[in-house]
């Protein structure tokens, strides 16, 4: 079955899926679409969103329905205005060919009266928010006491939203014998309650794998000091210059400051949450879809089911109280084929909760680096050669040529560029080259490796000789091994050889990986030492997570009069200072010297 007129969909109905141009049926369409038409069944449909979910119920409704009655037979509850509007509209578009139809969207926040002038006048659907749709049956504006088919959508963020007794009492109001159609992207053991207590021997269906965000997304996480939050949302946007995101917090205030706050930084940023009026919703929104807002800062329930396709990334500017939430905010991208990203900004005290989310999604999240600034303004520099690179030539400008010539007659090709790019480079630079390295290894208090004792030293057969430091050899190592910063530490580089450390759990993948490896033509050989590091790790850790520091004063202090230096070694740290260009070279001669990485 992989058309729709092998499903059993009415000739209206399918004159109205060729206008749209859909094609094919969605999985979830072409399981529920035949089973709903077939019989008078209860349901419970679980699929990600963005399956198509609107069409699986709403083709067979507006199939069963009585056309030529103005009796109110289909009710479908939502969660939110922006999705009940979204629902009413598809299936005006569904229903276009359908003669005598008559859908109704009943939600807060406008007129109750048009609301039940336009349900008078014989709606044969009401789509409906639960709130209101209370409200309006407590004031005996709408009569459903005849409906046949009931669609709870979105049940788990319905039920999230601890809308269980509204439900209730909404459904007390329908008759027993009508189907209930239940439609959910995670089964949460309240939806399952909800199953249960309204339906009878519901057939069941599962599209892909329960509770699995799409395949299209990646997940990464940044850890960071709480304070450091916004900072680090910042640094994630200028490291991605064409970013279309949606920025998840958990309260309303929350949204409205750090958009407040973006705004103000100069970020195309806009806010949506609950106290907004929905006039003001509706342009953000518009704003959003039009890409002139790049950032939406948004609550879970404001953000629910928003239906824009292209989003590159989502970003978890603190995590969702319910795990299961996660799975909704990162299915905002990766859409329609598409790849994205879902970044997570997380506090030391959270970063449990990033296994939790793991075992839910059964996908591992990367541990990333917040950018540093120097990162950052290549990252920019690039983008904009790219796009000045990419610029088809507008020929109003040809009539003030002559003077921009003249002005720049004497300057060579080389010069202007490196003039043309200063502009923007020097902005950023301004803005970073004091700004200090966010990131906070896993384990810079308590779960320290160093002193767990659940850490192995191995020995390694390169050295100083082989032009290694102690950077050098710990980048070489993180690169090579594809480890994250802080899984290589107590780096000991002597003249022909040197000693590291990781946890232990590494071992078998560092010795596997060191079995059979050459490096510039010759066999490096690394084997687990008896040496355990005498020095206790803090000195060195610290100077280890200080590396990328820039210009940070207290620790860089710290740093120069930590015991565990050599001599050697800290003579020569504290004479790169505080000086910003020697920094960057230190950086350049370690860490950066790799090719430029593309960024998406
Ligand atoms: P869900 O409720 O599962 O999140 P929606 O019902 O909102 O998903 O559908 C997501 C988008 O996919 C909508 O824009 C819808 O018009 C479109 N769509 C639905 N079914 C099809 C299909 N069979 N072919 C192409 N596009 C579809
Ligand atoms: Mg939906």
């Amino acid at each position: 079955m992989n058309t729709f007129q092998d499903l059993g969909l009415n000739q209206d109905l399918l004159q109205a899926i060729n206008d749209m141009g859909f094609v094919t049926p969605s999985d979830v369409q072409a399981q529920a679409i035949p089973i709903l038409l077939d019989q008078d069944t209860d349901l419970v449909a679980l699929a990600q969103t963005g399956t198509g979910k609107t069409a699986a119920f709403g083709f067979p409704m507006l199939q069963k329905i009585q056309m030529d009655s103005r009796t109110t037979q289909g009710l479908i509850l939502s969660p939110t205005r922006e999705l009940c509007l979204q629902i009413t509209n598809e299936l005006k578009q569904y229903g276009k060919h359908c003669k005598g139809l008559h859908v109704v969207a009943i939600y807060g926040g406008a007129s109750i009266t048009e609301q039940a002038k336009e349900v008078k006048k014989g709606a044969q659907i009401i789509v409906a928010t639960p709130g209101r749709m209370k409200d309006m049956i407590s004031r005996r504006l709408v009569n459903i006491s005849k409906i046949e088919y009931s669609v709870l959508d979105e049940a788990d963020e319905m039920l999230n939203m601890g809308f269980y007794e509204d439900i209730t009492d909404i459904l007390s109001h329908t008759p027993q014998e009508k189907s209930t159609w239940l439609f959910s992207a995670t089964m949460p053991k309240e939806v399952a309650t909800i199953a249960k207590k309204f339906m009878h021997q519901p057939i069941e269906i599962t599209v892909g794998t329960k509770n699995v965000g799409s395949d299209q997304v990646s997940h990464e996480y940044y850890l960071v000091n709480a304070r450091d939050r916004y900072l680090a949302l910042k640094r994630l946007a200028d490291a991605n210059p064409d970013i279309f995101s949606v920025v998840f917090c958990r309260t309303k205030r929350d949204t409205q400051k750090v958009a407040e706050k973006l705004i103000e930084d100069g970020y195309n940023a806009g806010a949506l949450h609950g106290d907004l009026s929905q006039n003001q919703r509706d342009l953000v929104m518009k704003a959003f879809r039009n890409k002139q807002i790049q950032m939406l800062v948004a609550t879970d329930v404001a953000a629910r089911g928003i239906d824009v396709d292209d989003i590159t990334h989502v970003i978890n500017y603190q995590l969702p109280d319910e795990i299961e939430t996660y799975t909704h905010r990162s299915g905002r991208t990766g859409r329609a084929g598409k790849t994205g990203v879902s970044m997570v900004i997380v506090s030391k005290s959270e970063v449990r909760k990033i296994k939790s989310i793991e075992r839910i999604i059964k996908k591992d999240f990367v541990k990333k680096d917040i950018p540093n600034g120097m990162e950052i303004c290549e990252v920019q520099l690039m983008s904009l050669a790219n796009k000045v690179h990419n610029t088809e030539v507008n020929h109003e400008i040809d009539k003030y040529l002559d003077s921009i010539n003249q002005l720049f007659d004497d300057t060579s090709k080389d010069e202007l560029i490196k003039k043309f790019f200063s502009v923007e480079f020097t902005r950023f630079f301004n803005y970073y080259q004091k700004s200090h390295d966010l990131n906070v290894s896993a384990d810079a208090s308590g779960n320290r490796p160093g002193d767990s004792g659940d850490n192995t030293r191995y020995f390694i057969n390169v050295g100083k000789k082989d032009g290694y430091d102690w950077m050098k050899l710990k980048d070489f190592l993180k690169e090579i091994l594809e480890l994250g910063r802080d899984d290589v530490f107590k780096v000991d580089v002597k003249e022909s050889f040197s000693f590291f450390t990781t946890e232990s759990k590494l071992q078998e993948k560092v010795l596997a990986f060191f079995t059979d490896f050459k490096h510039n033509g010759r066999f490096v050989n690394v084997e687990v030492s008896e040496d355990k590091g005498r020095s206790t790790s803090r000195g060195k850790r610290r100077r280890d997570g200080g590396k990328r520091r820039r210009d940070d004063k207290p620790r860089g202090d710290r740093r120069s009069s930590s015991k565990n230096d050599s001599g050697n070694r800290r003579s020569r740290r504290s004479s790169e200072g505080g000086s910003k260009p020697r920094r960057s070279e230190t950086r350049t001669s370690s860490g950066s010297s790799r090719p430029r990485r593309s960024r998406r």
